[in-house]
């Protein structure tokens, strides 16, 4: 039974189909698959982690039961019509489904366990890589000239956002900003223009949330921090001395005269030290900038930590050791996202197919979506956790879904978690070319 704060996996498939449905039709005329079915058979694609689309298509041919009763896909597109559907779907259409998850994760209240410093939320940011080609290429690829030899170099990138705690293993992704040519623009797109993309898309999506931007070294400069305050957002952003020697000096100054302040102290064979200044200037040419600085220092058993960063919460002793958590809770956005999708099972550097327009974007948007829909069960599903306790693995978990998914009819993908859980039977295996495996009766939940 459904408990209280739960999201079902079904529910949130649902919210899924519906949030599809309402994208713009692109086409004028003879509209055989609708949009949605071949955009829920994408999102069932990366949901099962099926790395060839072939396979997929193939089960097609057989009648997929389980791909219309689970991913309420009506009309089952082939590989290729779903590959050319998509491709020319906007790729910022795909961001209302993000907007629509999170609201629900906000609703059942999941969202409170990510509270950060009275009320705030952490947002990690990153940019990564995800197709790189010296031959495939579409119509938004950056590209990379080699110098000596005029070589292009064809890849895309998307600007990661999640919202992160330092005390949990789960992180909420939200719509990834792809960083891409734009329509009209020679020059390749640069991550900076993609963060200003996002952070005006994050206030459209969610306007009055209190978030603290956490980002590495590659973004502290004024008119950088002039655009986060525009739109309201806070930040913990790292900074690097080759990077920031006016900053560094004027600190070191500061010092020397005794105007920074130091607070240290020692727990469980751990020593902390913070040096701090608040109101510095961030470098010579932009004196109106200012920032806060915090120096700090981590030694255990002799081994050495130590960070940088910017921020524009005041620094105090009271604010000094979760403003430092909270900066370096950003590497949850690589260890917790990027490397969760490169190494459990969902196969990002596969390539699932470039297209001509937005094909690639559009998947690498949706896997992210499906990553999503899976963290947002491992919060707030008890079926989902038990399952993947049952089962061990994350990757494990996803190849007896796929097991399940393929060979048994189910209604449901709820009751492909039960029969992980609670133990299934199959009825009459009957092995010949006319009989198919159909009957499964669950295992009953224990009272
Ligand atoms: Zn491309």
């Amino acid at each position: 039974m459904k408990k209280l704060g739960e999201i079902t996996s079904d529910e949130i498939i649902k919210i899924v189909r519906e949030k599809f449905e309402e994208i713009p039709e692109h086409r004028a005329k003879n509209i055989v698959i609708p949009l949605a079915d071949a955009l829920m058979s994408a999102f069932g694609m990366f949901s099962l982690k099926d790395t060839s689309l072939l396979a997929f298509d193939k089960r097609r041919e057989e009648g997929d039961e389980n791909l219309s009763q689970i991913y309420l896909v009506k009309k089952q597109p082939s590989d290729s019509q779903m590959r050319t559907i998509i491709d020319e779907v906007e790729p910022k259409h795909i961001r209302p489904t993000f907007k629509e998850i999170v609201k629900e994760v906000r609703r059942v209240g999941i969202l409170t366990e990510y509270h950060y410093m009275g009320g705030y939320y952490l947002l990690a940011l990153d940019g990564t890589g995800h197709f790189s080609s010296k031959k495939i290429n579409c119509g938004g690829c950056l590209e990379k000239r080699n110098s000596k030899t005029g070589e292009v170099t064809y890849h895309h990138q998307i600007l990661g956002a999640a919202i992160v705690h330092p005390d949990k293993k789960e992180v909420i992704p939200l719509y990834p900003e792809p960083i891409m040519k734009q329509d009209g623009i020679e020059k390749n797109d640069c991550e900076l223009n993609a963060v200003k993309r996002f952070c005006k898309g994050l206030r459209e999506d969610y306007p009055y949330m209190p978030f603290i931007i956490c980002e590495d070294g590659l973004y502290p400069n004024a008119p950088h921090i002039r655009m986060l305050k525009k739109y309201h957002l806070s930040f913990i952003i790292r900074v690097k001395e080759e990077n920031h020697s006016y900053l560094f000096n004027y600190v070191k100054k500061e010092a020397e005269k005794k105007e920074t302040s130091w607070y240290k102290y020692e727990q469980d064979g751990v020593e902390y030290k913070f040096h701090y200044i608040n109101k510095v200037p961030l470098n010579e040419s932009n004196q109106d900038v200012k920032v806060n600085f915090l120096e700090y220092w981590q030694t255990q058993k002799g081994e050495v930590k130590y960070f940088t960063w910017v921020t524009d919460i005041e620094l105090s002793e009271a604010t000094l050791y979760a403003i430092m958590r909270g900066g370096r809770a950003r590497w949850k956005i690589e260890n917790e996202t990027f490397n969760t999708l490169k190494n459990q099972g969902y196969n990002y550097e596969h390539n699932y197919g470039h297209g001509k327009n937005h094909l690639a974007v559009n998947f690498a948007s949706l896997m992210m979506l499906a990553f999503l829909v899976d963290q947002v069960q491992q919060l707030s599903n008890s079926l989902f956790q038990q399952a993947l306790k049952t089962i061990g693995s994350r990757k494990l978990l996803w190849e007896r879904i796929r097991a399940l998914f393929y060979v048994l009819s189910f209604e449901a993908m709820d009751d492909i978690l039960r029969a992980l859980v609670y133990g299934f039977q199959v009825k009459d295996v009957i092995i010949n070319d006319e009989v198919a495996l159909k009957d499964v009766i669950i295992g009953n939940a224990p009272l």
